[in-house]
């Protein structure tokens, strides 16, 4: 057998990357009836061996540079991800087949679950229905979740790379979990007072129902919210995004790197969806334009991830194409998506018109509302991966958490199927901090309208989005802004809604 070198390694990664993100394209754009992961995990067998970990433990040992850590925490990731195949594959079979009972003998798909229960209007038909859905779970769903979070804690402690699966995750990541846990108790105490204000009036205006009744259930209804829809209609989307780009000359296309997918297939997601096959050089954005403002959203966010990943340096190793800390790339999503937040971008590239003042008050209360069972989430999850809370004590830490900090009561059937694995709930809060900063920095880089700023444009794909994720959240903010990532911007940008 042929020495496994760092080199190699690098080629096999790449292989692997690129032949799982075309699986994953032609899968959910309706090309391909479902993914077939497990043949490429066998081609490229030799990134999940023991010798590739040893060989990458070791160089990071040796360097502890970034670029090792990088290549080391995606072994490990690329490890878990194909040990957990299994459990997944299991979960996914159950997902698509699962059939919530009601008491009246209807039947209605566990996948449709929570969109069924946000369209509700009837309040105890609501709670009817997510009753029968936590039971199912928690007779189901919840023992699958608890074996896979067991064997995850289990694989991670056999990489022998740190003493728990906390510290594992932070010599990994080199996110620090306590950090980001003081921030998230100190960002839901600095906003409690204005959390008050906001929820009563609308829980009270929407619903019908006073803060101390509300349940999970009701946020589902509550941020269904779709009296804003007709301001953005799906055929003026694309053409309203691309003079976007156009005016602050950014190349949504990238000279033809990003690839729009707007075809009508059978099988295709109905949520927009970004695929970087090869990067930068071929890079999908897969979308069916329904309207309504979620849509817009979740274009805006994709596209921020399809000209980061179209964008980056094409001479880059294969760690800062492929790996590295998703926060970032989750930031230039929020970047983008949080423009649908803008007051003057709503004024110029919608048709809100007169409604954009309640729209940007409804907006800051789902923002707030997401920051806080956010920050929970993530203070929730670093006590379950802890491993000092015994596993049958979690349920009601889960309820008492993240009822704590949204006002909406949790059920504790959730308490391991309402989990971000591996702290991807920490890149989403990280890339919240790193957006808002961007976005702060903009505005004094080229003004309030930086978005249609033709300087604007080219200093993201220069500053940002060619460097890959070489560097941490943490490095991109102090290099761009001089300033650490916090929640203060969040707050700013936050209360700016509702000035
Ligand atoms: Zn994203």
């Amino acid at each position: 057998m042929s020495e496994l070198t760092l080199e190699r390694l690098r080629a096999e990664g790449n292989a692997l990357m690129e032949e799982i993100s075309r699986e994953f394209y032609l899968a959910h754009a309706g090309f391909k009836s479902d993914a077939e992961l497990v043949p490429i995990y066998e081609r490229h067998a030799v990134v999940v061996s023991d010798d590739a970990l040893a060989l990458a433990r070791e160089h990071f040992q040796a360097t502890s540079d970034s670029a090792s850590r990088i290549l080391l925490d995606f072994v490990v990731d690329t490890r878990a991800a194909r040990a957990l195949a299994t459990n997944d594959e299991r979960e996914i079979a159950w997902e698509s087949t699962a059939m919530v009972q009601l008491g009246d003998g209807r039947a209605i798909p566990y996948a449709r679950a929570s969109i069924e229960i946000g369209n509700l209007t009837d309040r105890r038909e609501r709670a009817a229905l997510d009753t029968a859905r936590a039971k199912l779970v928690q007779a189901e769903l919840a023992p699958m979740r608890l074996e896979r979070l067991q064997r995850e804690v289990d694989l991670m402690a056999g990489m022998e790379i740190g003493p728990s699966y906390n510290a594992t995750f932070e010599a990994l990541s080199g996110i620090d979990l306590a950090k980001l846990m003081g921030e998230c108790e100190a960002f839901l105490r600095d906003t409690a007072d204005l959390w008050r204000e906001l929820l009563p009036p609308a829980a009270k205006r929407s619903l019908g129902v006073p803060v101390s009744e509300l349940s999970r259930a009701d946020a589902l209804a509550l941020f269904r919210a779709p009296q804003f829809d007709g301001a953005f209609p799906g055929n003026a989307m694309e053409p309203a995004v691309r003079r976007q780009m156009g005016e602050m000359r950014l190349d949504p296309d990238a000279g033809g790197r990003v690839r729009f997918d707007v075809g009508e297939r059978e099988g295709k997601r109905a949520r927009a969806f970004c695929a970087p096959v090869r990067v930068p050089e071929e890079v999908y954005l897969v979308l069916r334009p329904h309207g309504g403002q979620g849509d817009y959203m979740t274009l805006m966010h994709e596209l921020g991830h399809a000209v980061h990943f179209a964008y980056t340096r094409a001479d880059f190793p294969f760690e800062y194409r492929w790996a590295g800390d998703n926060s970032v790339t989750e930031s230039y999503a929020m970047l983008f998506d949080h423009l649908t937040q803008n007051r003057g971008w709503l004024a110029r590239y919608t048709g809100l018109g007169r409604d954009l003042p309640a729209y940007l008050r409804s907006a800051a209360l789902e923002e707030l509302h997401f920051l806080r069972r956010y920050t929970a989430k993530l203070i929730y999850e670093v006590q379950l991966y802890s491993g000092r809370i015994p596993w049958s004590s979690l349920p009601d830490l889960f309820v008492e958490t993240l009822s704590g900090a949204t006002s909406f009561r949790y059920s504790a059937a959730d308490a391991f199927v309402d989990i971000d694995p591996r702290f991807y709930s920490a890149r989403y809060l990280r890339a919240w901090q790193l957006g808002a900063l961007l976005a702060a920095s903009l505005v004094e880089r080229f003004d309030v309208d930086w978005y249609r700023n033709p300087r604007a444009g080219p200093w993201l794909v220069e500053n940002l989005f060619a460097e890959g994720q070489r560097e941490t959240a943490d490095e991109v903010a102090l290099r761009v802004s001089g300033r650490s990532l916090s929640f203060a911007p969040v707050i700013n940008a936050l209360e700016g809604l509702l000035a």
